[in-house]
């Protein structure tokens, strides 16, 4: 039986308070129960917009690609057509013009092969194609940060399943960033020290969240998790941005990250969703060294059909309150093997 308890956690970059209350995983549940995912995906589907050789949305065609493949989006959210002339807010308001690139990065040709069924030199092709965007985009003077994310099966509201990730380059630096960079910066103006170096010398020195580790890199369920399964994957060593990272960094890198994701679709033996978030330094110009770039995996999922629901705390406070202990999740993570269960098939 699990013993009613509960505690705080300060999460150091998000400076704020994470509410962890483990006993309330076993709550009974009544509510929405999600499909498992398919695992049966065809290696190329005549009408997906993403496959090499296809239409998209736009009329564009697909060249008939092999490894990578970048496209600015055919539906930006940010783009460079974007209207000047926006006119004026009304009253306390403000607006602005979202000029910026949107992109798309198919991770290869295979629409089955998600990013957890690659190799490691494929996997760490992604990392140095991410490298080439955050370099390519962010020189562009009205490009102020480069946002590069990954959102991953259907509970986060992916409709096509051909694995690719998406670059925001905006005129603003994404919120988080924001948040994450000036905690660092007044973490190493008081300490000496880097703020993630630290969190991961607390990491490494407890041990029980620890779940990869190499030379220069490794993955780990935070102190202060907010979702059940989030992981940090991030180099040892602080660079401001992944653009930075030595050729054997992102080998390293790719090697944890690949193990991660082979452990969550492993957990439950099925297509584990989530959305992965590199964190970069923005790249406005200003002196980001004291920021030590990472990766963070966020899986909507607490239980093989039961999604974390953002309410009342997290969307009205603007706190999480998490329902597990992440040393108990690590636990879990720990326990899969790192080779894939569907394995045969990897590329
Ligand atoms: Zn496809």
């Amino acid at each position: 039986m699990t013993k009613a308890k509960w505690e705080q956690r300060w999460h150091p970059l998000r400076q704020e308070w994470v509410v962890i209350a483990g006993h309330r995983q076993d709550r009974p549940w009544s509510g929405e129960m999600l499909g498992s995912s398919a695992d049966d995906l065809p290696a190329h589907v005549a009408d997906c917009y993403l496959c090499a050789g296809n239409a998209r949305v736009s009329g564009a065609i697909n060249p008939c690609y092999t490894g990578i493949y970048v496209f600015d989006n055919d539906h930006p959210c940010v783009g460079p057509s974007a209207p000047l002339d926006v006119g004026t807010a009304p009253g306390i308001y403000r607006k602005a013009p979202a000029n910026g690139l949107a992109r798309v990065l198919c991770y290869g040709p295979e629409h089955h092969l998600r990013l957890s069924r690659l190799s490691v030199p494929r996997v760490a092709d992604l990392l140095r194609a991410w490298q080439d965007q955050y370099r390519d985009l962010g020189q562009r003077p009205e490009v102020q940060h480069v946002l590069i994310f990954e959102n991953n099966g259907e509970a986060v509201g992916v409709s096509n399943p051909h694995p690719h990730c998406q670059v925001y380059a905006t005129n603003f630096v994404f919120k988080t960033t924001e948040i994450e960079v000036a905690a660092s910066r007044t973490h190493t103006a008081a300490t000496g020290h880097g703020l993630l170096e630290d969190m991961i010398d607390s990491e490494r020195a407890d041990g029980r969240r620890v779940l990869d580790e190499n030379d220069s890199a490794l993955s780990f369920v935070p102190y202060c998790a907010r979702y059940a399964y989030e992981v940090f994957v991030a180099p040892k060593g602080r660079h401001a941005s992944i653009a930075d990272l030595s050729p054997t960094e992102i080998d390293d890198l790719a090697d944890v990250l690949r193990a991660l994701l082979i452990r969550f679709d492993n957990l439950w033996q099925m297509s584990f969703p989530y959305v992965m978030v590199l964190h970069n330094a923005p790249t406005d110009g200003a002196d980001h060294s004291s920021f030590h770039s990472y990766i963070s995996l966020h899986p909507p999922l607490r239980k093989p059909n039961l999604l974390k629901y953002l309410a009342g705390p997290e969307l009205g406070g603007g706190n999480f309150i998490a329902a597990s202990w992440p040393e108990d999740k690590a636990a879990e993570l720990r326990a899969c093997a790192t080779a894939h269960y569907a394995d045969g098939t990897v590329a």
